[in-house]
């Protein structure tokens, strides 16, 4: 490819207007859209408002002005994204908290089915909050074996079956309809971490007979840093599992000021606390751009951006560790490199932003709503002549940073 041939693909390409409803920064390639998204133009207009006018003007008064049912109203948004009815998911808390609330839900359907599957290598928090929820349910495991020995690791004894459906490292895709029928045919659960996934890939979790799943706002969904999650539990199990964060906003009558707790019907018992509003506001504006947006489009543009970076790691002997299969991967790529950590600095010198995850990975975005052929195939120009000059080695490309 050159640069003729990418502006064309541009020039093709009925995406590239959304570029401009989006602010990046001039002589910046940016190719991290999969750890924080890129701030929507309309973002800090939608903040200011709720700020200045729904708390500074309307005060108290704006709760019953529809910021009591945005956790309602936003995971109505996401639902489509992720195969799920409209009222099969609710915003609130962080991934974490939401892995906590359900697994351990999960834990306490049978007291036969004690066990968590997971896969070693998962992203962190999976693991380390399936560590916790185990310590909250008497007799509960934690499984986590390779992703060849999952389907061994399923038994008579296995709760839930969780897994992350994009791997945050590899790029690598679970097929999810194989993985929750193998799940079910253990007479398990299955959670699905969609986190990777969301906006970066299409996900129906209703054909694929899911049952949970969490996934992350802040990545594909440019909701902002920290924006909070969303939770989804299949309509079938709404009313079987209780959240053991049994705060008053999950309650069935949170003014009512009862002493005994009521869990709420449908997915609001999954809220624990007041929801927070100027972050949801901002999610709210990032979300607003998925209306009538054509995500097969965007699937399609995610593939193609990828061949082009694809190809220019394979011309300078990169090793690249995600499925060549657009099917089996999620939206973005990751090379593998001893001295992959000093090459993204070099790379970051240059103004391509992308990350570093260890211990030899080096891994960039593909975020199709914001980026341009063009853009995808300069970041590949750099990576080229870094790699092709060594200029990497400089030593103080090696500094490690607090969050890489
Ligand atoms: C980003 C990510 C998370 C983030 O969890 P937080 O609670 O928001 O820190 C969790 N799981 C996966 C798989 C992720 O990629």
């Amino acid at each position: 490819m050159n640069r003729d041939q990418a502006r064309a693909l541009d020039a093709a390409d009925p995406l590239a207007p959304l570029r401009s409803q989006f602010v990046l920064p001039d002589g910046v390639i940016y190719l991290d859209g999969n750890s924080l998204g890129a701030l929507p133009r309309a973002t800090p207009a939608a903040i200011a408002d709720a700020a200045e006018r729904q708390w500074g003007d309307r005060l108290i008064r704006s709760w019953n002005e529809g910021w009591i049912d945005a956790p309602q109203r936003l995971g109505a948004a996401i639902a489509p994204l992720i195969g799920a009815g409209q009222s099969e998911v609710i915003v609130g808390d962080s991934t974490s908290a939401n892995l906590f609330k359900l697994l351990v839900a999960a834990l306490r359907i049978d007291p036969a089915r004690r066990a968590i599957v997971s896969e070693t290598g998962n992203f962190p928090t999976d693991l380390h909050i399936a560590e916790g929820a185990i310590g909250c349910v008497d007799g509960a495991t934690l499984n986590a074996v390779p992703r060849g020995a999952l389907l061994d690791a399923l038994g008579d004894d296995t709760a839930v079956l969780m897994l992350t459906h994009v791997h945050y490292k590899t790029g690598e895709r679970f097929d999810m309809a194989a993985l929750t029928a193998a799940a079910h045919a253990a007479g398990a659960l299955v959670l699905w971490d969609l986190s990777h996934s969301t906006g970066a890939v299409a996900v129906d979790l209703t054909g694929a007979g899911a049952d949970l799943a969490v996934g992350c706002t802040y990545k594909y969904l440019n909701g902002g840093p920290g924006a909070p999650a969303f939770l989804y539990v299949a309509e079938r199990w709404q009313d079987r599992l209780a959240s053991p964060l049994s705060g008053w906003m999950g309650h069935a009558e949170p003014f009512a000021f009862a002493d005994a707790y009521r869990p709420a019907p449908g997915m609001t018992r999954w809220l624990a606390g007041t929801p927070p509003i100027l972050a949801m506001t901002a999610l709210e504006s990032g979300l607003s751009l998925w209306h009538d947006l054509d995500r097969d489009a965007l699937w399609a543009k995610s593939a193609a951006l990828f061949d082009i970076l694809a190809a220019a790691g394979k011309a300078h002997d990169l090793t690249c560790i995600t499925p060549s299969d657009p099917a089996t991967r999620g939206s973005h790529i990751s090379f593998r490199h001893p001295d992959a950590y000093a090459i993204t600095q070099a790379l970051i010198g240059r103004g391509v932003i992308g990350d570093f995850r260890d211990p030899d990975v080096l891994r960039l975005g593909l975020t199709p709503l914001y980026l341009s052929h063009e853009d995808v195939w300069r970041a590949g120009e750099i990576l080229g002549e870094v790699t092709a000059t060594g200029s990497w080695r400089d030593p103080r490309f090696a500094q490690r940073l607090a969050v890489t």
